[in-house]
């Protein structure tokens, strides 16, 4: 089996959303603490449940402080994180024979490796190629015009997108199409 086909299909997921969205703010420990007021007077008038609430809440504002404080180092590392992964995806994509990386494309379809809306393999070795597939047929809209009236492939100058796209184009048989 060739070694290629041991390569991931979509780019890594990033983990940084998933970091934002766990983030704790501020304004929810406030909250916590406002919160309190009215338990200490429910406590003070022999509430049981309110005085074990309140028991309990120290330890939840200090878990609620000491996240605050992290989240932006926790959001620094999973931003390296992030894009120490996809450097290394980017790697192992221009490490792919052009064969390879088209394999499935058709005039209907992108190739196997395209995940629609995340990554094209056709572009996924240039960095910020953004996520939209460059199948040459199916997103013709997509390429600008040279004067010659061809259409030209937005990463030309990356050398694995260039070879990769080219060999989708001919592929394709669209070659006369393209600049
Ligand atoms: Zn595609």
């Amino acid at each position: 089996m060739n070694k290629h086909h041991t390569i991931a299909l979509k780019p890594p997921a990033a983990t940084r959303p998933l970091v934002i969205a766990r983030r704790r703010t501020l304004e929810q420990r406030d909250n916590l603490r406002a919160g309190a007021i009215a338990l200490a007077f429910a406590s003070a008038m022999g509430d049981l449940d309110a005085r074990n609430k309140l028991a309990a809440l120290p330890a939840k504002l200090a878990a609620l402080q000491v996240e605050c404080d992290l989240s932006p180092d926790a959001q620094e590392l999973a931003h390296a994180a992030d894009s120490a992964a996809e450097i290394e995806w980017r790697k192992a994509v221009q490490q792919m024979d052009p064969p390879d990386a088209i394999e499935g494309i058709n005039a209907i379809s992108c190739c196997a490796r395209c995940v629609g809306g995340v990554s094209c393999i056709l572009t996924g070795s240039a960095p910020y190629a953004g996520g939209e597939c460059a199948h040459p047929v199916r997103q013709r809209h997509l390429f600008n015009l040279n004067d010659q009236g061809l259409r030209v492939f937005a990463y030309a100058d990356n050398p694995t997108a260039a070879r990769f796209f080219d060999a989708a184009v001919r592929r394709l048989g669209v070659g006369k199409e393209f600049a």
